[in-house]
């Protein structure tokens, strides 16, 4: 059974997965937005026993935003965790991933509040790492 490791970005919390995934739901919502600072949220959903934390379960800390959104951050470094908020599932947040999974963005949410400039303009230039 294939294993991927996850982590935040100071090293501190870092978990695994068992099994495969199918998808990345990416969520555009004005919540989701403002809590990556980016164009929302990108999210993997995997089942609660497939799920493990390794390190720094501890070192988590929980905003409750609004009555119905909450996110999970590292309290060193402010990454934002994956999300036990149901019975069944954790919402892994993606970008957390440190093994690629093989599988691509399956969905998109609340496309409606989508950034307008959540798109490549013509000519917009890709780069492998910084720009020069
Ligand atoms: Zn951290
Ligand atoms: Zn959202």
């Amino acid at each position: 059974m294939s294993r991927r490791k996850g982590s935040c970005l100071c090293g501190a919390l870092s978990y695994d997965i068992d099994g495969d995934v199918d998808g990345v739901w990416m969520c555009h919502c004005s919540n989701c937005r403002k809590a990556s600072g980016g164009n929302g949220n990108a999210i993997v959903i995997v089942k609660r026993e497939n799920f493990h934390w390794l390190t720094g379960e501890d070192h988590r800390v929980t905003y409750e935003l609004r009555p119905t959104y909450t996110i999970t951050r590292c309290k060193t470094c402010g990454t934002p965790l994956p999300a036990e908020e149901d019975e069944t599932n954790v919402y892994l947040t993606a970008g957390t991933l440190d093994d690629p999974i093989g599988v691509g963005v399956k969905a998109r949410i609340f496309c409606g509040s989508r950034a307008d400039w959540d798109f490549d303009m013509e000519g917009s230039r890709h780069f492998d790492e910084r720009s020069s």
